[in-house]
């Protein structure tokens, strides 16, 4: 009898977005007709930039005639979309080859796929709370994972620790669920600690199209020391609304070695096995996130989730609860008031004023407490559920 990987024996459930569902769908139930101003979703509302639809549209259109026609697609990523990306970062001060820009399928494909080029023996520290496939996609390869648990005290951005030492350590900044972004000094020390250690970095950027500030850094690129320890994982959809359309991009430096091997090296050799590309269809839409019209209209896009986010911390400003997030970020980290346990939060939103958020509690243990606002929403519902928040937060009784 073949015996199955049972490393997944271990996985936990996940029951963060079924608990969700199954409560609001209790209180549908109980109460029909009602409406939710749901703030905890992560996908983004609004469509794809003009700029995006009319590339998709064209490359539809080659695939129709003889002269433009494409077939398969180089494994690592179509030379036009992995030069634009190269050109990207070079505007940010980033000197990467185009060859060393992988295109993917998303994010999400990648944080998996990527510890096939890991020892399994090797360890994973995860700082939490975290996004929950880390977690999960490490469980399921049988790894080690070290956790470290951040809170209040260092603003959910947490200095790496020598009783902490891991082979990789996976950084997301700007954070989901906090909304918490590294400084470059705290950044620089987690490159520098990996560097001295011989870890491996798995950066996760997936929201760095969100970073306002101009001295916080997008890239771990940006680090010194950091193409000697250090992928990064990038994705297009909360940059540009490809969530439902699937595109992403992953940088390996060449000069990232360990045990006389060049990871990029594998993860060609990795890539040519085990995948066929992205579709040229997508690759162009991707492309077109790249040249200044593209640019323009995902900025446009995402100033009105900015927009939300500013509406939420308002409210919360304005009832003088702590929360971290917003600014530089898609989503919003508060502590729950009265020192309320997450669900027990969630369950109170839900009731009084039909708000629906996420508990924090569903990222890791030490996110108990608090709770995550999307900014994704639509710009009525974040009005309303701030209004809504405001006046039952704000009641001389509550
Ligand atoms: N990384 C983080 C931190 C995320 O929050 C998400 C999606 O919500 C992803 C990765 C996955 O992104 P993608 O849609 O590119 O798979």
């Amino acid at each position: 009898m073949i015996l199955p990987n049972m490393h997944y024996a271990n996985l936990k459930d996940s029951y963060l977005f079924y608990n969700i569902a199954q409560k609001t769908g209790a209180y549908l139930e109980a109460n029909p007709g009602t409406y939710l101003y749901r703030m905890g979703i992560g996908d983004v509302s609004l469509p794809l930039p003009e700029v995006v639809i009319q590339a998709l549209h064209q490359a539809v259109d080659d695939q129709a005639t003889k002269e433009h026609f494409h077939g398969y697609m180089p494994e690592c990523g179509a030379p036009f979309l992995r030069e634009a990306i190269a050109e990207h970062y070079k505007g940010r001060g980033v000197q990467l080859s185009a060859d060393e820009i992988f295109v993917s399928s998303g994010a999400s494909d990648e944080l998996g796929d990527i510890l096939d080029l890991f020892d399994p023996s090797s360890s994973a520290l995860v700082i939490e709370p975290a996004y929950p496939a880390y977690v999960d996609a490490n469980v399921m390869a049988g790894r080690n994972i070290l956790h470290l648990p951040c809170g209040r005290e260092n603003e959910f951005l947490p200095s790496p620790r020598q009783d902490r030492k891991a082979d990789l350590f996976y950084i997301c900044s700007p954070n989901n669920p906090t909304g918490a972004v590294f400084g470059r000094d705290q950044l620089q020390a987690w490159v520098d600690f990996a560097n001295k250690n011989g870890s491996v970095i798995l950066f996760d950027a997936a929201y760095e199209a969100f970073i306002q500030d101009p001295e916080l850094p997008h890239s771990i690129f940006e680090l010194d020391g950091a193409q000697t320890c250090a992928i990064e994982i990038c994705s297009l959809s909360k940059t540009a609304g490809f969530t439902g359309t699937r595109l992403g991009y992953t940088v390996i430096p060449k000069a990232l070695v360990r045990g006389g091997l060049c990871f990029h090296d594998m993860w060609v050799r990795n890539r040519t096995t085990k995948t066929n590309g992205v579709s040229y269809i997508i690759q162009k839409g991707g492309a077109a996130v790249f040249t200044p019209e593209g640019q323009r209209q995902i900025r446009e896009n995402i100033a009105v989730y900015k927009n939300n986010a500013g509406v939420l911390m308002q409210a919360l400003d304005s009832l003088g609860i702590w929360y971290c997030g917003g600014k530089n970020a898609p989503y919003i980290w508060m502590q729950c008031p009265k020192g309320m346990g997450s669900w027990e939060f969630f369950d109170y939103l839900l009731k009084e004023i039909q708000v629906v958020g996420t508990p924090g509690e569903g990222f890791g243990a030490c996110g108990e407490g608090y709770f995550r606002f999307s900014t994704f929403g639509s710009p009525q519902d974040t009005r309303e559920a701030a209004r809504r928040l405001t006046e039952l937060l704000g009641k001389k009784e509550f």
